[in-house]
């Protein structure tokens, strides 16, 4: 066999991604943040107890989503668990969530004693669907939450109808995208609660920390309560007017997270372009499914760009379909979620709330999150940074491989 430059890499063809040049190290941070934290550190106001960085960056960033009320706290797992707390969500209570996503979107509902039940996503989106949300309400589910998974926005518009509908809690789990919006409107505060995650791969990051937004002034005391040892805004030291965690974030996280939120449109906007570019490199590829456009997203938030190669779903190809990509020069690439409806420990406990109750527990059939975790890749928020000639290899690394896709090893 002769070796042409369309061959792979991996079979001795040259590297389709430029050498050098490679996207900037995550996190991304100048002297704003190295200035902010010697400040703090000489305040000696290291926590927001008695400091108020915190609380600038708590409302900075409420309103940068455009919501009337911010509190942070440790994470975004401890984020979506609060929102339900606060929801009055608890022991029995079922909540909806797409089973391609992070774990921790069902597990927040296990932490409150509700049992996560899982509706399917739109394979196109890999989002979570309104319509297969619908069909899994019963008399028992009390809240919803849809995932803005790479920072594209879930449709909000048929989930606050369904919200409405049903008498359910609508949380966003937004951890994946600040910046981004739906019809005009940043995420966060379409439904009564929005999430989010400053966690190290995250698009704004403090190493890790997380928010809870909402417009709703009852809910917003009540998350700030529950971060708060149950202590009311404005109210005395030891007044704890209702049993709560310390979830507090410190001064130093808040920060950072100020200086990050200043750079996050700039880089919002590296993001966008180099999005459009790959998707316009690669949407005739053969093969290969970035995607689908929707007018209704009026900002994506460019976390991960997801895309199917349904050829890769044969067992072992996509592993080999990632080594032909590192030897092409593209490493920052994954094979996603295994979907937690396959997820052992989270089926147990979610059946163990239930049996303990005597409720049934629904078992999911999620045939589009099946097929999606098996033929989708996604490049990591880093890649979305580099520059124009970096992303123009990054669509010749992938088109080179989905079109070997059928000759990879692995199908066993
Ligand atoms: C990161 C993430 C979380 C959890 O946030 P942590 O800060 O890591 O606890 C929740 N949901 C989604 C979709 C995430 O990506």
């Amino acid at each position: 066999m002769t070796v042409d430059s369309a061959a792979l890499a991996i079979d001795g063809g040259t590297p389709a991604m430029p050498a050098g040049d490679p996207p900037p190290e995550w996190p991304v941070y100048d002297g704003t943040e190295e200035k902010a934290l010697l400040e703090v550190l000489t305040s000696r106001k290291w926590g927001s107890t008695h400091g108020d960085v915190v609380a600038t960056f708590e409302r900075e960033f409420a309103d940068y989503q455009q919501a009337a009320h911010g509190t942070c706290l440790t994470n975004g797992t401890l984020a979506i668990t609060v929102a339900l707390r606060a929801a009055g969500v608890g022991i029995g209570d079922e909540v909806i969530v797409p089973p391609y996503t992070f774990i921790a979107t069902a597990a927040a509902a296990l932490f409150v004693g509700a049992v996560p039940v899982f509706a399917d996503v739109d394979p196109g989106t890999h989002l979570l669907d309104p319509d297969a949300t619908e069909a899994a309400v019963t008399e028992r589910t009390k809240a919803v939450v849809p995932v803005h998974l790479a920072g594209r926005p879930a449709a909000m518009d048929a989930f606050a109808e369904l919200g409405r509908r049903h008498g359910l809690t609508i949380i966003e789990d937004a951890a994946q995208a600040p910046g981004a919006a739906y019809q005009g409107r940043p995420v966060g505060a379409l439904g009564d609660l929005g999430t989010f995650s400053f966690q190290t791969s995250k698009n704004m990051t403090a190493g890790e920390g997380g928010a809870v937004l909402t417009d709703d002034e009852e809910l917003a005391a009540k998350v700030y309560s529950l971060v708060n040892v149950g202590r009311v805004r404005g109210g005395g030291w030891y007044q704890h007017e209702s049993v709560g965690y310390n979830l507090r974030l410190t001064e130093f996280q808040a920060a950072v997270l100020r200086a990050q939120l200043a750079r996050h449109p700039q880089l919002q906007e590296i993001r966008e372009r180099n999005a459009a570019l790959l998707t316009s490199l690669l949407e005739d590829v053969e093969g290969v499914q970035p995607a689908p456009d929707d007018p209704a997203v009026t900002a994506h938030g460019r976390h991960l760009f997801l895309l199917r190669i349904p050829a890769l779903a044969a067992p072992g190809r996509r592993d080999a379909a990632l080594r032909a990509l590192a030897a092409e020069g593209l490493t920052e690439v994954s094979s996603g979620y295994v979907p937690l409806h396959r997820n052992a420990a989270l089926i147990a406990e979610s059946k163990a709330i239930a049996d303990r109750l005597g409720q049934p527990y629904p078992e999911a059939e999620c045939p589009n999150a099946d097929i999606v975790s098996q033929d989708t890749i996604w490049l990591t928020q880093r890649t979305l940074l580099g520059s124009e000639q970096w992303i123009r290899g990054v669509a010749a690394a992938i088109t080179k491989v989905a079109r070997s896709a059928d000759t990879l090893a692995g199908t066993e």
